[in-house]
Formats: C-alpha cells, sequence, structure tokens
C-alpha cells in the first residue's frame, strides 16, 4: 500500500495573485510530491507500508534510524494539510467554538493572528508555524523546525503555514512577513 498524494483542493492558479501559479507547481507538483515518492521509496517491503501516514509519522518521531522515513512522511502530512489551511475565500476569522477558544488562549484574534506572525518569522531556517490543540481542548501557537509537526508531540494542528523558503521565495523572496501577513489576511482557512 502506497501513501497517497493527494490532488489540490483547488487550481494551482487558486490563490493568485498572493501565491503565484508558479509557486503552486513547485511547491506541490515538485517538493510535495518528492516528499511523498521518496516515502514510498523508504517503506516499500517494510512493516510501514501496511500504516497510515499518521500511524507512520507516530511511530518514527524521534526514531534517529527512522529519520529519513519520519521527515517525508511527515512533510506529506504537513503539506496536505497546508493546502487544506488555504482557500480562495480564506482571511477570516473562524466563528463559534473555535473563536471562543482563541480568544480564551490569546485574548483576541488579532492577537493571536500577532503571535502566530511571530512564531512564524522567528523559525530560524525552514519549518513551519502552527496553532494547536492539546487533549484538554487548550490552544497554543508552536514552531517547529523542518519537518517536525504537532502529530509528533500528541497535540492536534488547526491551522498551519510553511516557512521553508520555497513556500515563498519565488513570490516574496526574503520578505517571510509579508508572505505571513498575507497568509492571515487573504488565505488562511480555519
Ligand atoms: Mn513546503
Amino acid at each position: 500500500m502506497a501513501v497517497e498524494f493527494p490532488a489540490l483542493p483547488y487550481s494551482s492558479d487558486a490563490l493568485e495573485p498572493y501565491i503565484s501559479t508558479t509557486t503552486m507547481e513547485f511547491h506541490y507538483g515538485k517538493h510535495h510530491k518528492a516528499y511523498v515518492e521518496n516515502l514510498n521509496k523508504l517503506i516499500s517491503g517494510t512493516p510501514f507500508a501496511d500504516l497510515t501516514l499518521e500511524e507512520i509519522i507516530k511511530e518514527t518521531a524521534g526514531e534517529e534510524k527512522y529519520q529519513a522515513i519520519f521527515n517525508n512522511a511527515a512533510q506529506a502530512w504537513n503539506h496536505n494539510f497546508f493546502w487544506n489551511c488555504m482557500s480562495p475565500e480564506g482571511g477570516n476569522a473562524p466563528k463559534g467554538a473555535l473563536l471562543k477558544k482563541i480568544e480564551k488562549a490569546f485574548g483576541s484574534y488579532d492577537q493571536f493572528c500577532e503571535e502566530f506572525t511571530n512564531a512564524a518569522t522567528s523559525q530560524f531556517g525552514s519549518g513551519w508555524a502552527w496553532l494547536v490543540e492539546d487533549k484538554e481542548g487548550n490552544l497554543s501557537i508552536m514552531k517547529t523546525s523542518n519537518a517536525d509537526n504537532p502529530l509528533a508531540h500528541g497535540l492536534k494542528a488547526l491551522l498551519t503555514v510553511d516557512v521553508w523558503e520555497h513556500a515563498y521565495y519565488l513570490d516574496y523572496q526574503n520578505r517571510r512577513l509579508d508572505f505571513v501577513r498575507t497568509f492571515l489576511t487573504h488565505l488562511a482557512k480555519f
């Protein structure tokens, strides 16, 4: 059983002008695809081939001998999740119970945006910023390096932004802050 490379939830030009078609073609069509292909090569003929993507991540997290499998599995999952954290109609605060939880944790949606932006821009090198929920339902913000993700730490991801340079360099060059602000203002979907 191979891990799936899912279709994007929208066309590659749907997030223009905020994320260009060229970025999507490279980011989804080359980078994301390569993580899935590498993972399938690494797990072929091993017991990992019978597990779901989530199970592979949990089984290999923190295990040095499985680091290559973890890195590719986590990056495959992170990108699946990231594409679904954006929409051409995105950029609005969530409603209902999630908004109440955000207000409880951060004071306001604006304050959440500020803390999320700080995490995304202060992540040194490649990585991700996340809104996460623990088992008690408490929300917090975390940043992770490289492929690491909340699943590996027993947390549920609610929102993420990819801050690897491949996510924004063609459109924003070194201006990661502009990319993250644009993500929150025009693309983010909870
Ligand atoms: Mn990426």
